[in-house]
């Protein structure tokens, strides 16, 4: 018992183990104080058609850290998860995005433009989220049917029911579904038919090596056919070559996001470098 306890005591105290502690906790009290400070923002990919033709984009959240610079949200989106902060930065992702969807409504050359948000688990179950998202969308006075939020396969396992019902009294509103990621969880084909979605993005991981890998190149086929014949509209993740490009469209792919055609990028930037005129 003391051996064991001794063990223990001697494991708690790991300098290395210890350490981790510590930068976890600096980074949460750090990322608690950048959402106060505004250091979190909104950068926007573009999202474009068979044609090349944009037709929206994703917001995807960006932190500027004072001392540590840019942190990728693959690091600081876990963490805001974990700890809970994600509804407030959640909810200023929503809003940005928004406000951006009414400037756009603003002049011809962007009023057709949507918009796609990442949702993550805690914010869609949270209780008010249907609420908040409409709230939201009217005071920024920014049209539901240009909204489009995204969702991953593991956020809808568990009680499915209720994700549906969250999701049609917000289509009712005009607001769109995307599932994200699509391939890596656990898509149960049945589910896939009784999800009330608009859209499915392919992910990254599939895309790579498309031309390569007869593996993912039959991934690829059988998610667009499926798609198709569930009527969804597909969107390709992590489009950087031509030859991917060319092997999606053959296809049948309807969207294409990736650095071929534009990395995420502050709006002034994607608007500048889309319509040089504005
Ligand atoms: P995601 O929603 O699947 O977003 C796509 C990711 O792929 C983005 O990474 C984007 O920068 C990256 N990407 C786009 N095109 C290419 C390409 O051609 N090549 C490569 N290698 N990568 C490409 P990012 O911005 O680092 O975001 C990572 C993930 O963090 C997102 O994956 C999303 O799951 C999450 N995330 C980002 N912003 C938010 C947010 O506001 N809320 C929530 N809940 N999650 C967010
Ligand atoms: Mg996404
Ligand atoms: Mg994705
Ligand atoms: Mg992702």
């Amino acid at each position: 018992q003391a051996k064991a306890a001794g063990r223990n005591t001697q494991r708690f105290f790991d300098p290395e183990m210890q350490a981790a502690v510590n930068a976890r906790s600096n980074l949460e009290a750090d990322l608690r104080q950048g959402l106060a400070r505004s250091e979190l923002l909104v950068h926007y990919q573009p999202v474009v058609d068979h044609q090349g033709k944009l037709v929206g984009a994703e917001a995807l959240a960006r932190w500027r850290h004072p001392q540590r610079g840019m942190i990728s949200p693959a690091e600081f989106i876990p963490l805001a998860e974990q700890t809970g902060l994600i509804l407030p930065l959640g909810q200023a992702v929503l809003r940005s995005a928004c406000t951006q969807l009414h400037l756009w409504a603003q002049h011809e050359a962007t009023a057709h433009l949507t918009l796609s948000v990442n949702v993550s688990a805690r914010q869609f179950r949270q209780p008010g989220f249907v609420a908040q998202v409409l709230d939201t969308l009217r005071e920024c006075q920014a049209r539901p049917h240009k909204l489009k939020l995204e969702l991953t396969e593991s956020m809808l396992l568990g009680d499915i029911e209720d994700a549906v019902q969250r999701m049609e009294q917000l289509k009712k509103q005009g607001v769109g579904f995307a599932l994200d990621d699509f391939g890596t969880g656990y898509s149960s084909l049945s589910y896939l038919k009784r999800l009330p979605l608009d859209q499915v993005k392919i992910d990254q991981s599939f895309v790579r090596d498309v031309l390569s890998d007869p593996n993912d190149a039959a991934i690829v086929r059988t998610i667009l056919a499926l798609a198709k014949s569930l009527d969804l509209q597909v969107v390709a993740e992590g489009v950087e070559t031509a030859g991917q490009l060319g092997f999606l469209r053959l296809h049948g792919c309807d969207g294409f996001q990736g650095y071929l055609f534009g990395r995420p990028v502050p709006v002034h930037e994607m608007d500048a470098h889309i319509y040089p005129a504005l």
